[in-house]
């Protein structure tokens, strides 16, 4: 099985070639479908810059990104477009719910603007809201949902239709711990169901949700936790002991 994501040597710089600002230096990464990918590093690390190259919205200035095995460097404007409309989902911490629309309609959203029509968008939109436990939620507007059920229409609005990859920038940066933990149960849940998910945070307590926890530091890869192992392996006698 291919990555969902695969980022080759990816360089990003910014600035003029007289200042250069390496904001990304050869980084290589693969995330697999079901898998969560937790990125930390300090402010300025160019943890940020990775999400935006991999979310398609800039382009490196060297090195190759592959999604759901397309040679972006091989895609047009438009299909580059249409792929990020059809298989992207995006998580920020300002959630971007429009107030004048409804739960349901907000999740529908994606699904409307890439052409699909108003009834089987809503049915996919109850669907996602469903398994968020959001049901009772779904004809609610933004204004009045808690600050934890916001960021799960968020979350679902990203993961609605077929979507492979979600990436997510700090998406419990604005709630308490308790919802925070929430929306990580549920981040999870939905990549465990078979998308792939990169996402950014400050906090080591919600990294250990994630399958893998991944360290920048001036724009390199540092470290990478091996995914924990299973708790049938603290059963196993160890062969070597
Ligand atoms: P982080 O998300 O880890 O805080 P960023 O990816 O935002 O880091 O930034 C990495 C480096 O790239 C920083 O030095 C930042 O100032 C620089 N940078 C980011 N975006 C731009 C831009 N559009 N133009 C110029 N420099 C940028």
């Amino acid at each position: 099985m291919s990555p969902v994501l695969s980022l080759r040597q990816v360089s990003k710089v910014y600035g003029h070639a007289t200042a250069p600002v390496h904001a990304l230096r050869a980084v290589d990464l693969d995330v697999d479908a079901g898998e969560l990918v937790a990125v930390m590093g300090p402010s300025g690390s160019g943890k940020s810059t990775l999400l935006t190259i991999a979310g398609t919205l800039e382009k490196p200035s060297s090195g190759q990104v592959t999604i759901c095995g397309s040679d972006l460097s091989a895609l047009s404007a438009d299909a580059t477009a249409g792929l990020r409309r059809r298989s992207l989902g995006f998580v920020f911490q300002d959630l971007n719910l429009l107030a004048g629309l409804s739960a349901v309609e907000n999740v529908a959203l994606p699904l409307e603007l890439d052409g699909l029509a108003a009834r089987p968008a809503r049915a996919a939109a109850l669907r996602v809201l469903a398994e968020l436990g959001l049901t009772d939620r779904a004809a609610h507007f933004p204004d009045d949902l808690s600050g934890g059920e916001r960021q799960r229409v968020a979350i679902a609005r990203a993961v609605v239709g077929d979507r492979r990859l979600l990436l997510a920038d700090e998406p419990t940066g604005a709630l308490d711990a308790a919802s925070g933990e929430g929306v990580m149960r549920m981040l999870r849940a939905a990549c465990k169901r078979g998308i792939a998910g990169v996402m950014v945070t400050h906090d080591a307590q919600l990294a250990s949700w994630a399958d893998r926890v991944i360290f920048i530091r001036d724009g390199r890869v540092v470290d990478q936790t091996a995914p924990p192992a299973s708790p049938d392996a603290l059963l196993t006698p160890d062969p070597t002991s």
